[in-house]
């Protein structure tokens, strides 16, 4: 597609222009198409998201379709209430005057999505850009190819489609979006990509929203209560391979656990993912895909590396013609190996020991800012510790990945792994702009703001 020939930016501005998009009405039956569309295409959905990664039908609605539900519905619930002006104290020397910040909304945005969640990540923060009253250019990832074309062909017939636009195609057409000006763009995806992002959009001084990855450590205490640690366990496991098999943005990337603690841990971790998944690579049941071919060499190369292939304690088969890695964990590879330095987006999971649990806090600060930081563990100590001495995207104590399903509160990264943050309220006012709004009135003049300056005035 010649995005620029098509002038998609055109449409979308003299839509916007209409001012249509800013009505409550508007706003809602754009959000009500979206359940619409998700009622009417699950099974279109479902069966993309097989095709593109591999995932059960309970994982897609889990991670997918049920995310955007949720999302949907709970912006129709509010949406009413977020675009009413918020009321603002005015300090006592400009009275009497009333003040508010006014929400509208920043004209045409740009979305990019990554390849991993390709439907929730494409129609949450579309959920957020109508709430605000935006026009939306939607650039699904080329890379769940099935999943682009379910969402190019379903959003024109179900939403607004002079205000809503699905630019579907790879690098080339990327390009040509970042070329034009917006008024927003917000991307989920990799750091590489999210740098190209910031600089095209400086061009045109466009406010980014970035939400990136990186490597989300795991604390593990020691729990002395087994069925606690049982919990625990499943949780790792469900947060490591569950969403996506590893190829999670918030998925668990490595676990830091003492070493006294590491035996058991292994043993856990082997039985829950028997269960979960099951022990033959050739019939590995319930496991999303390695999304293609570059993904899996990545991963592969990982482990390839011989001293990191010496460390792994369960798992490690690789079958390359059907480019399926086994649930692997690997105790201790070396630090300045790739698998620890770079994300590992795949099913690899590496456990590193330490002499006392509170060295966790040192190792995760000398990396670069997680999105997510897990920690399992009842001593409130250690919890105080870690959430006053450690920065990241989110903390979540006792569980993993579940903190995307909270719409109160803030999803997004900090230095390293993003910039912003969007659901629920949060999406409305990353798409929308705050403006000051200040009434006076004619009484009351204090003459002692104007000159000419005297000494009194100084005093005043
Ligand atoms: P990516 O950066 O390769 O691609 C993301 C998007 O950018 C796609 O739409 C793609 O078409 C576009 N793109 C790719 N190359 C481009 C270029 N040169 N110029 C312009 N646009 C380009 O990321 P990915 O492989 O799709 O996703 C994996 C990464 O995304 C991981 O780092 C993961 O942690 C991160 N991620 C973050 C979140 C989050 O919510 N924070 C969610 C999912 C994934």
């Amino acid at each position: 597609m010649n995005v620029v020939e098509e002038d998609v930016l055109g449409e979308l501005t003299t839509a916007f222009r209409s001012r249509r998009t800013r009505s409550v009405e508007w706003r809602k039956a754009q959000l009500q198409a979206i359940l619409k569309l998700l009622d009417e295409n699950e099974e279109e959905i479902f069966e993309a998201l097989k095709q593109d990664l591999g995932k059960h039908p309970v994982e897609s609605y889990r991670d997918e379709v049920g995310v955007v539900r949720k999302s949907a519905t709970n912006a129709l619930r509010c949406v009413e209430k977020w675009m009413a002006p918020q009321k603002a104290p005015i300090p006592l020397v400009l009275f009497p005057a009333r003040g508010a910040v006014v929400s509208e909304p920043l004209g045409v945005v740009l979305i990019f999505v990554s390849w991993n969640f390709p439907i929730s990540l494409a129609l949450d923060p579309v959920i957020g850009a109508i709430s605000a009253g935006n026009t939306i250019v939607l650039k699904p990832s080329e890379l769940a190819p099935k999943c682009s074309s379910v969402l190019a062909n379903t959003i024109p017939r179900y939403l607004d489609p002079e205000a809503i636009k699905v630019v579907e195609g790879g690098h080339d057409v990327s390009e040509q979006l970042l070329q034009l000006k917006w008024d927003k763009i917000f991307f989920t995806g990799s750091p590489r990509v999210g740098r190209l992002i910031m600089s095209a959009a400086a061009k045109h001084l466009t406010p980014v929203t970035l939400e990136l990855g990186g490597k989300c450590p795991t604390i593990l205490d020691t729990l002395s209560n087994f069925s606690d640690l049982q919990v625990a366990v499943k949780r790792i496991v469900g947060g490591k391979w569950g969403p996506c098999n590893g190829q999670a943005c918030i998925g668990i990337d490595y676990v830091l656990v003492e070493t006294k603690f590491a035996p058991v841990l292994i043993e856990l971790l082997e039985k829950s993912i028997k269960t979960f998944y099951g022990e033959n690579l050739k019939t590995l049941a319930n496991l999303a895909r390695i999304v293609n071919k570059h993904h899996f060499d990545r991963v592969h190369n990982l482990l390839k590396d011989p001293k990191v292939a010496a460390s792994v304690v369960y798992g490690g088969s690789v079958d390359e013609e059907n480019m399926a890695i086994e649930p692997t964990i690997l105790l201790n590879p070396p630090l300045d190996a790739d698998i620890m330095n770079e994300e590992i987006f795949g099913p690899l999971l590496p456990i590193i020991t330490l002499k006392n649990i509170e060295e966790s806090i040192q190792f995760i600060n000398s990396r670069p800012k997680p999105l997510a930081i897990y920690a399992f563990t009842k001593n409130d100590s250690l919890k105080e510790k870690i959430l006053q001495e450690t920065s990241s995207g989110s903390l979540t104590f006792n569980d993993a990945m579940i903190q995307f399903l909270c719409d109160t509160l803030p999803f997004g990264g900090v230095g390293q792994s993003g910039y912003g943050r969007y659901h629920g309220k949060f999406s409305f006012d990353t798409f929308s702009h705050e403006k000051a709004v200040l009434h006076r009135s004619f009484l009351v003049e204090l003459e002692s703001r104007y000159p000419p300056w005297n000494d009194f005035k100084m005093e005043f």
